[in-house]
């Protein structure tokens, strides 16, 4: 129902669309467009934020994107708390812009994920992606060295490895069992083709997010702290060197 360009395009930033819906949700109030780059909270990345800026100069902030529960294959664009939706109604046309700092840090974390997926050869049993940190869960009882793991991300980093996705068929899926890490976020069936995320020479799986074109924009991500969740889990959190871009 609303077309997704983000999966095919990351760094398309804004686009134009027409306001197919306004539903009052237990979120709040949800816009639905019939084209959109605002990234939905799923597989663990969070969504983006953002406005829809209309023709008359006004700008709505969004605080926040779901998949909408009640319209299958929509994407919700939540106001922010007090924004006046009746500005809005349905056929109007609105340029839909992502905060693009945000979604920067979100590229980047869900792309240090990645590595770190390709330096810890465990099955992850819950991941987190915001733009103030991002933490995976690892399923393994042996302990992680905090040190040799940054080092580890700095140098995949350094190494400049091209990122792109394509898409494969449910059968070459099932055909590759080892492709599918996560144990927690299965990747979505029933539509033919699965999408993967290819770190050329690095990693390969399964994923619907939004990532940087090449390792080396990840810029210099850290490992902040690595926690005993469980017996069998051990939690690896990971942030920026630098001060966060936005808010988690
Ligand atoms: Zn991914």
């Amino acid at each position: 129902m609303t077309e997704e360009l983000f999966r095919e395009d990351a760094t398309l930033l804004n686009c134009e669309a027409t306001v197919l819906a306004i539903d009052v949700l237990p979120d709040g109030v949800a816009v639905v467009l019939d084209r959109t780059v605002f990234y939905p909270l799923g597989g663990g990345q969070a969504g983006d934020a953002g406005t829809l800026e209309l023709s008359d100069g006004r700008s709505l902030a969004v605080a926040d994107t779901r998949k909408h529960k009640e319209r299958p294959g929509a994407v919700a664009h939540l106001l922010a708390p007090g924004v006046d939706a009746a500005a809005l109604e349905a056929g109007m046309r609105v340029t839909a812009r992502v905060d693009a700092a945000r979604r920067q840090a979100h590229m980047r974390f869900h792309t240090a994920t990645h590595l770190l997926c390709a330096l810890v050869p465990h099955p992850v049993d819950g991941c987190s992606i915001t733009a103030g940190y991002a933490r995976l869960d690892f399923h393994m009882t042996e302990p992680l060295d905090k040190d040799a793991l940054t080092a580890g991300i700095a140098r995949l980093v350094a190494g400049a490895h091209p990122v792109r996705h394509r898409w494969i068929t449910e059968e070459e899926l099932d055909a590759n069992p080892g492709l599918v890490r996560s144990m927690s976020v299965q990747p979505p069936r029933g539509l033919g083709r699965v999408r993967v995320l290819e770190i050329e020479g690095v990693d390969l799986q399964p994923c619907g997010g939004t990532h940087v074109a090449n390792t080396a924009e990840v810029g210099t991500v850290i490992v902040t702290k690595i926690e005993k969740k469980s017996a069998q889990t051990r939690r690896v959190v990971l942030g920026f060197a630098e001060p966060a871009a936005g808010q988690g």
